[in-house]
């Protein structure tokens, strides 16, 4: 029953009344005053029938009115995904014509210096603001035991950054930094003899590596290596070579080694010819492991604390942005992340955007202000409409 006719029902029981009174011989006055005190606790009645009914709590449970719109739904979220946030990973070849689909990384391709710039434009004019590249050196001979071919001033990655800075003015370019993809047994730096990492020899070759990438002109350097100390050394190299003020040092301070990096060593021909990274790359439960990382990186010198992957991550990103609460953090959707989406909408799981938006939220909502995506062109178009 509403409230009016809740009213109209007791003032009829309330005429009924004052008839049956004035039969009774009672005084007009009285039966007014009784009148006036029915109809106000009608509306005390009302009042609380209406709220014990509709609301089975106090007023605090009442939600639905803050985000029943569109755009008060957008307001629900501490940020929203931009196109500034995004940062598009690019495979760089030795084969400057190529053009090659990488087949576990859907809708990626490695592309040789040549074709670039065409892929590129088309974005560009949508608004892609940042790449990060990865050089994949495909020719005979490319790889040694130092990873040599990854500073090679002709190599593919400084050459690219020559070729997008020159093109590309309001381009962003970020290198990722390691030593992977040049070296003949596919670690992230310099072995010793047993096999595993020299520490310190790797540092000082990655950190040469970075310069160099910074003096051709990357406006970030991204070392992914992991090795101990490696943030601090780039660093005062950058600080010695005069650049440390136009070169954004983003570190890859909590990378897992896990299972979802399969489709990009197909894409970079990373595959360790022997063992595994798990001795630097950190283990999947290593929670505190990483918080001491990013902690260690911040004091090294790092702008940016990147977490690697990102949806099966989401605490590390949260403590990330906890511990680097002043700092960028980004946050990498690695290339299993990527393929898994595509492969769960192909099986008519979920649709691919709604997907792609979702996971995106997700990384976001724990704390990240950068996202590197392999979906960064569909968002290009999708942040449009
Ligand atoms: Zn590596």
């Amino acid at each position: 029953m509403s409230f009016s006719s809740l009213v109209q029902d007791l003032s009829f029981r309330d005429n009924a009344n004052e008839r049956r009174a004035v039969n009774r011989g009672n005084s007009s006055a009285s039966t007014m005053d009784d009148r006036r005190s029915q109809v106000s606790r009608a509306m005390s009645y009302a009042s609380t029938t209406a709220t014990s009914v509709s609301i089975s709590g106090d007023i605090s449970s009442q939600l639905h009115g803050g985000y029943c719109h569109p755009l008060a739904r957008s307001w629900q979220a501490e940020r929203q995904l931009t196109k500034s946030m995004l940062i598009f990973p690019l495979f760089v070849s030795d084969i400057d014509d190529e053009e090659v689909s990488i087949p576990s990384l859907p809708d990626q391709h490695r592309r040789g210096i040549n074709k670039l710039v065409p892929y590129l434009e088309p974005l560009v004019r949508k608004g892609l603001k940042s790449v990060i590249l990865f050089g994949v050196p495909m020719a005979a001979g490319a790889k040694d035991a130092l990873g040599t071919a990854a500073d090679d001033p002709k190599g593919p990655v400084i050459a690219a950054i020559r070729l997008l800075r020159q093109r590309f003015p309001q381009l962003f370019i970020v290198a990722d930094v390691c030593l992977c993809e040049y070296t003949s047994h596919g670690h992230c730096g310099i072995l010793k003899d047993d096999g595993s990492l020299n520490n310190a020899l790797s540092v000082d070759r990655i950190s040469d590596v970075a310069i160099a990438y910074a003096q051709a002109g990357a406006h970030c350097v991204a070392p992914s290596d992991m090795n101990d100390g490696r943030i601090r050394a780039i660093k005062l190299k950058l600080i010695e070579e005069g650049i440390a003020h136009r070169v954004v040092l983003m570190s890859y301070a909590a990378k897992f080694s896990g299972c979802l990096y399969g489709p990009f060593r197909d894409a970079a021909g990373s595959v360790p010819s022997f063992g595994d990274r798990k001795c630097y790359q950190l283990p999947p439960g290593g929670r505190g492991l990483a918080r001491r990382a990013i902690r260690r990186d911040i004091d090294e010198g790092a702008d940016v604390i990147m977490v690697k992957p990102a949806s099966q991550y989401l605490d590390i990103i949260s403590d990330a942005k906890d511990i680097g609460r002043d700092m960028p953090i980004a946050a990498y959707q690695v290339s299993g992340e990527f393929a898994m989406i595509h492969a769960g909408a192909k099986a008519g799981v979920f649709d691919l955007k709604t997907m792609a938006l979702e996971s995106t939220e997700g990384i976001l909502r724990a704390g990240a202000t950068i996202v590197v995506s392999y979906f960064t062109p569909q968002f290009l178009d999708w942040l449009e409409s």
